[in-house]
């Protein structure tokens, strides 16, 4: 029963909640960078299925952790003690900056984003909340009030449904400076934003906020979630900046394919108050066991650096190319995180591209992103290049 390829998109259209605009293509298996469809055909899979395959799909370490933790426990509640929640935030407390020691875990990015902006909230009592154009941070309610694209907003907009939100242009420091006071509470700010357009926070900016942050006791919360575990060559994309945030979020790749998010803060602002956030799933031993397995495997493989190198081969390949290439306006992004700024719409490049074998995202109505997993070896960073110059070429 619903094997064939017609039946599973028949069923999937006639139930879905209609939310996703969706491609032509059924997927039923993962190894890797490749994914296959019914018929056996295989796609480099440049999405990570949205960003959250960091290691590929189906990573054997990954798969032996998950079934092992499922033969043990999958689910203790985080108001009893578990040893892989334990050894988790050990973890987490190696590779994020040392300041960073206070973790809430969740089961989605925008759920970060929401205990973010109750722990933001809780731990300044304050309201005032800042956010930048052009960024993205979820579809909840109050993730929705911080993300700019007002094609997510505007249905919720009217009605008070959206917390209000200052609103400041993205790498502008002066408008970021006038809109941060004694009232504000957070500034959310993405180091790299990635559904927005792959646009980079400069340098001077991040440092700036962090200065400006202090001086007005309002919380700099980055949000990571795409950005973050390597995706930029570093654990944080900010690293490059030398900046560290009073909170970050992660969720995407972190438990290696498993749902799981992430609020952490700096431990010198203390917990917040028992019984004020929590989480049925939060903190679950399956996906603590899965995040683990996942940032042992980024350490222990080197996979950071040589995601450095991959993206800069990539992108020196691209910016080369672009002569031949006239629908390309401009090449962006950091590490395995990259944009083509086109001149035209990108859905039908997209669809080109997907002929030839290679699946990628959009980001915006204009920009082709690349966001490949973390191992993508040399070979199939040639292979994006090559199906790349097949789509933009006619
Ligand atoms: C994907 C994403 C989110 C939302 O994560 P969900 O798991 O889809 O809720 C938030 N912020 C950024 C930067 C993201 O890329």
């Amino acid at each position: 029963m619903l094997s064939r390829v017609m039946d599973v998109m028949e069923w999937e259209d006639r139930h879905g909640s209609g939310a996703y605009g969706k491609r032509p293509l059924a997927i039923v298996r993962g190894a890797g960078c490749t994914v296959w469809d019914e018929a056996g055909n295989s796609y480099l899979d440049a999405t990570s299925g949205m960003g959250v395959a960091l290691l590929g799909h189906a990573h054997p370490a990954v798969v032996t952790a998950i079934t092992e933790q499922a033969q043990q426990i999958i689910t203790v509640a985080e108001a009893f003690y578990t040893p892989r929640r334990a050894q988790l935030y050990a973890a987490l407390a190696e590779v994020l900056p040392g300041s960073l020691g206070r973790f809430f875990l969740c089961n989605s990015g925008a759920e970060a984003l929401e205990g973010a902006l109750k722990v933001a909230r809780l731990l300044t009592e304050r309201e005032g909340l800042v956010a930048a154009q052009r960024s993205f941070h979820g579809r909840t309610l109050g993730a929705l009030a911080l993300t700019a694209n007002p094609k997510y907003r505007q249905p919720f907009a009217g009605a008070g449904w959206l917390p209000p939100v200052r609103r400041v242009n993205y790498n502008d420091l002066a408008a970021a400076r006038a809109a941060i006071d004694e009232s504000t509470a957070a500034v959310f700010v993405e180091p790299l934003q990635g559904e927005g357009g792959v646009h980079e926070a400069r340098v001077d900016y991040l440092r700036g906020l962090r200065e400006h942050c202090e001086a007005t006791g309002a919380l700099l919360v980055f949000d990571e979630i795409q950005s973050g575990l390597g995706r930029t060559g570093t654990w944080l994309a900010a690293e490059a900046a030398g900046v560290v945030p009073d909170i970050v979020c992660l969720g995407k790749g972190l438990a290696g394919g498993l749902p799981m998010g992430l609020v952490a803060w700096r431990s010198e602002l203390g917990g917040i108050p028992r019984g004020s956030h929590g989480s049925t799933f939060g903190g679950n031993p399956l996906a603590c066991a899965a995040a683990l397995a996942t940032l042992k495997t980024l350490r222990e493989e080197e996979i950071l650096p040589a995601v450095r190198g991959r993206g800069e081969w990539l992108r020196r390949q691209l910016t080369a190319r672009q002569a031949d290439w006239p629908l390309v306006r401009s090449v962006r992004g950091r590490g395995l995180l990259i944009g083509l700024e086109l001149r035209g719409r990108v859905t039908p490049v997209l669809r080109r591209l997907q002929e030839q074998g290679v699946l990628a995202l959009p980001a915006g109505q204009t920009v082709l992103r690349l966001l490949p997993p973390l191992i993508l070896s040399a070979a199939e960073a040639e292979q994006i290049v090559v199906a790349l110059d097949a789509a933009l070429r006619d």
